[in-house]
């Protein structure tokens, strides 16, 4: 399926699934829940195979209980964790310096950089599946109030026990290899241990151990209906299978109920290896750029109105010239371009809240989410066991 891209087109999707191995995408299959006997019960329902669920279902069955995982799509990787932009960054999608103090945001800080740290020994194993490259994050101020604000986001992380370090221009053309226009950058903040992740990769790594701990994931199995029974809950698909537990955790994710629409594109160009995934400090721009997997992907920027394509060539179009901004070599047009409607706000802040008793939310990751995403899933399967 092609997009219009000015007077050219591009691939519909994200380039995931042209970059990975075809085993990767093996694990992504599902079972038809349709094939499967009816009145089926287990510990805990997970409602969703997104990057969250599969992270509780990796905990819960790890902890011993009977888990199912029941996604609405054939497979996985069809939410937003299979079709973002491969950044691995700790945190949550605001500054550290803008999250309520004593929140449990907060503690998300240093809890996804040690999920970052557990993610990379993981990718080190020599019979891993996950792609996870450790080249170090680069947000770019190109004022002097940014880099002001960029020396307190330092600051603040260094307090929080993550690892950050403010560099100048010289150190991020020299980090780049040269590969980045650094003539308009007053300052840097330097995370070193964040990085690029292929999504698929991930996705398949987290629903193998789930797996492997008896968990079991299927597809085709939207949740329309969830109602109290005698021994906890039971729980309705669209095609008719009634499923019984004791506990649910629901993880839909963010493409449910969305309230903007996120662009993202990636061209095909060859990028010196090692070089840093980078980002605009500046909030009214805030593009995210990651280079990897034979590919340069952009995304954020403003967001979109969601249920709507009609000024998606428009979005991409200045995604792409900000892009020529930052790599004025950058001759060709994006080879895949999509965008994804997303529930996001600007106060947005994930987390773990209760439905009702034995049936937990996970909430809020909006446009960055893989990591709380995977912090939040455990900690669900905690608190419901
Ligand atoms: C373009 C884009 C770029 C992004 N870039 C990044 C990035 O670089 N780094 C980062 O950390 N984050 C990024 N994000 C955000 C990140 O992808 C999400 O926050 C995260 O993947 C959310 O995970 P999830 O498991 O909650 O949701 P999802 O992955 O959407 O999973 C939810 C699943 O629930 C299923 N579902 C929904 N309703 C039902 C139902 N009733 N019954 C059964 N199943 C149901 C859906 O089909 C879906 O598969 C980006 C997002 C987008 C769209």
């Amino acid at each position: 399926m092609l997009r219009q891209y000015g007077h050219s087109t591009a691939i519909n999707q994200a380039p995931w699934r042209d970059t990975c191995a075809d085993v990767v995408l093996s694990h992504l299959q599902l079972p038809s829940i349709a094939k499967m006997p009816d009145k089926l019960s287990y510990d805990i329902v997970i409602i969703g195979g997104g990057i969250a669920g599969l992270s509780a279902a990796q905990e819960a069955s790890r902890l011993g209980h009977s888990v199912v995982v029941l996604e609405a799509q054939s497979g996985l990787a069809m939410g937003a964790s299979g079709r973002n932009a491969g950044i691995l960054c700790a945190g949550i999608n605001m500054p550290i310096t803008y999250t309520p103090k004593g929140s449990a945001a907060e503690r998300l800080w240093q809890q996804t950089h040690e999920e970052l740290l557990a993610v990379l020994a993981e990718a080190s194993q020599s019979s891993t599946l996950l792609d996870v490259r450790r080249i170090g994050a680069m947000c770019l101020a190109t004022s002097k109030t940014a880099a002001k604000r960029l020396a307190r986001e330092t600051k603040a992380r260094l307090a929080a026990g993550m690892s950050a370090e403010v560099i100048g221009a010289d150190d991020v053309d020299q980090l780049a290899s040269g590969f980045l226009d650094v003539k308009d950058v007053h300052a840097a903040m330097l995370l070193p241990d964040e990085g690029a992740v292929h999504p698929l990769t991930l996705l398949a790594t987290v629903a193998n151990g789930a797996r492997r701990h008896g968990a079991q994931i299927y597809g085709d199995a939207r949740v329309e209906k969830v109602e109290k029974s005698a021994g906890g809950y039971c729980l309705q698909t669209a095609n008719g299978k009634t499923i019984n537990c004791r506990s649910v955790i629901s993880a839909v994710g963010p493409i449910e109920n969305a309230t903007g629409r996120i662009f993202a594109l990636a061209f095909d160009v060859e990028i010196p290896e090692n070089c840093p995934v980078w980002w605009d400090a500046n909030p009214y721009i805030y593009y995210d750029y990651r280079p990897g997997n034979g590919c340069l992907t952009v995304s954020g920027g403003r967001y979109g109105a969601p249920g709507t394509d009609a000024l998606d060539a428009t979005y991409h179009k200045n995604m792409a010239a900000a892009t020529r901004r930052w790599v004025p070599s950058l001759k060709k047009i994006p080879k895949y371009c999509w965008a994804v409607d997303l529930h996001v706000a600007a106060d947005l802040l994930p987390e773990i809240t209760a439905q009702g008793e034995n049936w937990l939310c996970i909430q809020g990751l909006g446009a960055l989410g893989v990591l709380p995403g995977m912090v939040l899933g455990k900690q669900a399967a905690n608190l419901i066991v």
